[in-house]
This record gives structure tokens, sequence and C-alpha cells, in this order.
């Protein structure tokens, strides 16, 4: 077993050909060791979607090697993709992404029956429990509150007991209680849950939540801090022309 969840080396991203091809990830190489929880941060266009995607196999990279678990992504075929995203890997995004026909229950254990895998009920209520959704499982998505339908996706993205966790700007549609209340959620898939997080945001408070922030700037991380406070983070971020 290797000690990194996630590992890019030399990892390019270019998208588009010739003279109108834009490198979204240039040369990054970077170890996210498991058991942790760690921000990406940097300007808009600076690359963290494509970053986040490269990591979590949902897109393939131009040249350069990722590695999760262990396991090498390079070179397997999109069956082989689908299936170890399966098994050790789970996504939350900024919009739920969830299936509005389906109850909150069906929207959760969807995974496992795309895997044609069955539910194991005790887990099921125990994730159910972490979550706060007990007594909500028969609703829909529409009846639920951006913070609930938040919750409902972390859940769907725990059932499969993924290995690592990523997220994209999570919390960025939600208002700042409710966004504290899901990164809660999320440090504690770290702290008792053993998880890895991978959380882009480009909320100061939010990646202060992390052991370890990457700087990403024009498609390279530009510099890390660990355990930094909102505050470092800020003026880091400040420093950068992120917010200006
Ligand atoms: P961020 O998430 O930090 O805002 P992205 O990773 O989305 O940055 O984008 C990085 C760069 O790649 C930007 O210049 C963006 O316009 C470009 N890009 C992202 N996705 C595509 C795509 N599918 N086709 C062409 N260019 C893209
Ligand atoms: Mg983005």
């Amino acid at each position: 077993m290797t000690s990194q969840a996630v590992r890019l080396e030399g990892v390019t991203k270019t998208y588009g050909r010739g003279s109108r091809s834009v490198a979204a990830l240039k040369d990054v190489t970077v170890g996210i060791r498991r058991g942790t929880f760690t921000a990406v941060m940097g300007p808009s266009g600076s690359g963290k979607s494509t970053f986040l995607h490269c990591a979590a196999g949902l897109d393939r990279p131009s040249s350069g090697s990722v590695r999760i678990a262990g396991e090498e992504l390079t070179g397997m075929d999109e069956t082989e993709l689908t299936y170890l995203r399966r098994r050790r890997v789970g996504f939350v995004f900024q919009g739920f992404n969830l299936v509005p026909a389906l109850t909150v229950r069906q929207n959760i254990t969807l995974p496992l029956r795309l895997a044609g895998q069955r539910t194991d009920r005790r887990w099921l209520d125990e994730i159910v429990h972490r979550v706060g959704l007990t007594g909500r499982v028969d609703h829909r998505p529409s009846q639920l509150s951006g913070g609930q339908q938040q919750r409902v996706a972390i859940a769907r993205a725990l059932v499969t007991r993924p290995d690592v966790i990523f997220g994209d700007e999570p919390t960025g549609a939600l208002d700042t209680v409710t966004a504290r209340e899901i990164l809660v959620l999320l440090r504690g898939c770290v702290d008792t849950g053993g998880q890895t997080v991978v959380l882009v945001t480009h909320d100061a408070v939010a990646a202060s939540c992390a052991d370890r922030v990457l700087f990403l700037a024009d498609g390279s991380i530009v510099d890390h801090a660990d355990s930094p406070t909102a505050e470092q983070i800020a003026a880091r971020m400040t420093r950068a022309g992120a917010w200006s």
C-alpha cells in the first residue's frame, strides 16, 4: 500500500490544437497523502477543475502519469477507468447533480446499483445518519434545501467507501452557515473515516479546513501551505492577484 492516495507526475493537459490550443495544466507533479484534506486554490482559469478531473480519472491528461491508491490510470481503457472510479473515488460538485425523479435513498444508492451491488441496509442507515438526513430518505431532491441536497450528494459519494473524495467548489452555491456544515462533514471523512479529500475552493475559510493548500496559477502549482489560517490564505491569494 502506498502512502499517497493520489499521485500526479509530469501531468500536462492541453485543450484544442495549434494556435488555438490552451495549456490548462503544465507539467504538474504532486503527491497527496492518504488520510489528508487538500484544498486547491487559484484564480479563475488557473486549471483547478482540470487538475481535479485529471486527478480523479474523469479526464485524461495529454501526457504524464496519474495514480490513485497506487493504480496507474495511464493506459486504462474506459471500462477499466469506470471500474476504478467506482471503487476508489467519490465526487461532489457545486451543482449537486442529483436525479430529480429519484428519492434521496435512491439517489444515494445509485452508484451501487450502477455497479450491480446490493445495498447493505445498516451501511445506508449509517451514512444517512452521518450526513444528517435521517427521516428524509423518501423525499425528492426538490423537497430539500440546497444544503440538504449537497448532503445527499456527499452520502452518494460515500456509499461506495471511496479512498478519495473529490469536490469542485461543493460549497460554492451554499450560504456561509450551510457551507460550514458541509465542510465539517468532509473534514469528518478524513478525521474519522480515514478518507482523503481533495477540494477545489475559492473560499479562504473553506481552505483553512485543509491540512495542505495547493496554489495553482496558469496551469502550474506555484506554492503550497500546510495548515494555514484563513488570513494567511487570503493574503496569499491577494498576492497572487486572484481577487483583484
Ligand atoms: P479553473 O477551474 O481554475 O477556473 P479550468 O481548469 O476550468 O480552470 O480551465 C483552465 C483553462 O483551460 C482555462 O483557460 C479554460 O478556458 C481552459 N479550458 C477548460 N476546459 C476546456 C475545454 N473543455 N476546452 C477548451 N478549453 C478549456
Ligand atoms: Mg473550475
